[in-house]
Order: C-alpha cells, then structure tokens, then sequence
C-alpha cells in the first residue's frame, strides 16, 4: 500500500464542517497539526498533518471515541483513480501486494452522490475477501493485524486505509444494521439500541441492564426508549405530558408520570437516567450534571438536540458544563459523545459515575 498520509473520516452528510473542526481540535490537543479537506453534502473529509510522522504515531493512540462526528476512521493512502469498471480488483490488489491484513471493510460515504454505490460496496467484498485470501493477503479474524479499508468515493475511485480492529467501528461505514422489532413504539427505540451497543460492552449491558433494576425516562412518549429498558427487564419511571404506547401504558414495568422532566426527581437513586427530551442543548446538560451530583442516578444516556449553526461549538459548551459541575461537585466521572447513525441533528451522550 502507497504511504498512509491522511485520515479518512466518514461522517453524517452536512456535518463535514463540525467533524472537521472537532477532528482538528482534538488532533491539535495531542500536538498534530494539519488541515481538513472536506465538501460540503459529501459525507467525507480527509485529514492531512503536517508532519505525517506525527500523524502516523497519533493515530497509534486514536479512538473513534474521541470523534463526535466520525462515524468511521481509517489512515488512508492515495487515492486508486481510474479503476476499470471491468476489472477493479487487479489495480487494488496490486497496491495492497506485501501487506496482509486480518479484515476487509469496503465503504463508502452515506451522503446523495455515493449512496448508489452502496451496492458496490456490498458486491465487491466477497470478490476481494476471496482474491486477498488466495494471495495471502488476508487472514480472517487475525487480530494482530489491522482491518483494511477500502473506500469507494465514485464508481471508478478507491481510498485504501487501514485500521486496527479495536480502534473503528465494528461496522462497515459506520452504520449499525439494526431491525425495527415489530412492537417498538417508535423509531427512536434504535437510538437507544445503538447507543447500548455503542457505550457498552455485551458483558456491561447484561450487568448494567437486568430486572431489578431501575430506570427513569424524560420525554418518553411514545415510548421507543422506555419499550427498550422494559425489554431489558428494569421498571421505568416514564415522564412527559404526552401518551404512552398503549402496551407501555399496561405493563407493570412503567409508571407514566405527566410532569415537567426538569423538575422530576425520583424518590430514591436510579441506576439509569435516560432523557429524548427536544430542548435547548445546554439545559439538558446542566439538567444531567445535575442528577449525577445529586447522586440521582448513577448513569445516564441523553440526546443533545443541536442547532442549525455551530453545532461542534454547542456541544464543546455542554461537555465543558458538564465537567466543570462534576469537578466542583467532586464526583469522578466518565463521559463520551457521539453521533450515532441514527442520530439525526443531534448527539448522543454517555455520562456516569465513577464512585
Ligand atoms: N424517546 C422517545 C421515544 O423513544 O419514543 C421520543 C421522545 S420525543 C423525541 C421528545 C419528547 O420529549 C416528547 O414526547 C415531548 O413531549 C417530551 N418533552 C419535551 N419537553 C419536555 C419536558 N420539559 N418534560 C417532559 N417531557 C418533555
């Protein structure tokens, strides 16, 4: 593969810009300097150093945890321009000769202009998984080696990075597939989902997530996040003036309060604080600060719902609230943001305590 120079990132089509700048700051933080090549609407954006040395060694450390925006990330090479459309594979693996890898994730950018290559995508996998494999380019599931990516950004345009297998997401493009169940009282029960899968290792969530534990929901109606929590056994103090799903309304698990979600507290500690609630973004922080270091609830997942300008700036601001009441509470604690794929203007949090 051709020297690695830049980072690839995936990200949510218009949010280029936010990724850009987030990707900038924390790169900046960790003594990297450089610049962002990003369109606007493309769903992408390149990160190039200065000293690609340093960039090289940063990346060693980099996890997809600190890009709020980047739904992927891999440190890429030159781009492979004019592939034969009848014969992609020959071009790419001779670039990758030399390097074997432990996975393949062929991408490409969830964004208008490269969704029909979705497809592309898809069909070509196989094809290369098998061509690595003869040539011995690919051992499955080596995790001593990194993943390679391989990132379509038009019909006859490929970008190959690589990985390690713990540092992107474990899916291709960053995009969970997660089914709809048939019962969930709305779409926003993926949300949820994603973000468990996200935050939480499977050993966590069957710890953190069991009957017998407790959970409150701010803005729960209609209730796909409350439907979530039930499913996982806890009993749920739904809060918001409007309805709950009519099955909700009748399981023993969920007690529906109609009340403000800012002034509801629970009478005893919870072990979950789950808040959907649409509302300007700096309250609902200060409002999650608040029940932490109240010892509220021990942990908490909420959706920041972000303006239509200077989102990065918004959300710098809510995790700086965050931090600075928890430090003066004196309560140790963790926090991680992202925009989940199912994410939309918005980010999804997950803040909890350390003691
Ligand atoms: N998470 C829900 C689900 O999975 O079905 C969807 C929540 S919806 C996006 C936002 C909800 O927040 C609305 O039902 C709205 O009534 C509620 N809400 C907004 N402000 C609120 C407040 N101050 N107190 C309680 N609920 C509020």
């Amino acid at each position: 593969m051709s020297t690695e120079t830049q980072l690839l990132l995936l990200t949510r089509a218009g949010y280029e810009g936010d990724c850009a700048a987030q990707v900038q700051a924390v790169a900046a933080e960790a003594g990297v300097h450089g610049f962002c090549k990003a369109k606007p609407d493309t769903g992408y954006l390149a990160f190039s150093a200065h000293d690609p040395h340093a960039l090289a060694a940063w990346f060693e450390t980099l996890s997809l945890d600190e890009l709020i925006f980047a739904r992927q990330v891999n440190l890429a090479g030159e781009p492979l321009a004019d592939l034969p459309p009848d014969n992609r594979l020959g071009p790419i693996l001779a670039a990758l000769e030399g390097q074997p890898f432990g996975g393949v994730y062929v991408e490409t950018p969830d964004a208008e202009a490269t969704r029909p290559l979705m497809r592309l995508a898809r069909q070509f996998t196989r094809p290369l998984e098998q061509s690595m494999r003869k040539r011995g380019l690919l051992e499955p599931g080596n995790p001593d080696l990194p993943r390679l990516h391989l990132t379509f950004i038009d019909s006859t345009t490929a970008i190959p990075g690589w990985s390690h297998p713990a540092q992107a997401a474990p899916w291709p493009m960053g995009i969970p597939r997660l089914k709809m169940a048939r019962d969930a009282p709305s779409r926003s029960a993926l949300k949820l989902e994603e973000a468990l899968i996200t935050f939480l290792s499977p050993d966590e969530r069957r710890k953190l997530l069991r009957d017998g534990l407790e959970a409150v929901d701010l803005g729960a109606a209609p209730g796909g996040w409350t439907w979530q929590l039930v499913r996982d056994g806890l009993m749920v103090t739904a809060v918001d003036n409007g309805p709950m799903a009519e099955s909700l309304a009748a399981s023993h698990q969920v007690e529906h309060r109609r009340e403000d979600g800012f002034t509801f507290r629970p009478e005893r500690p919870v072990e979950w604080l789950v808040c959907d609630m649409v509302e300007k973004p700096i309250r609902v922080a200060a409002l999650m600060a608040d029940w932490l270091a109240r010892g509220d609830c021990r942990r908490t997942i909420f959706n920041l719902k972000l303006p239509m300008k200077k989102r990065q700036q918004a959300v710098t601001e809510c995790r700086e609230l965050i931090e600075d009441r928890l430090v003066e509470a004196e309560v140790p604690f963790e926090m991680a943001i992202r925009q989940l794929y199912h994410d939309r203007d918005e980010v999804t949090a997950y803040l909890r305590r350390l003691s």
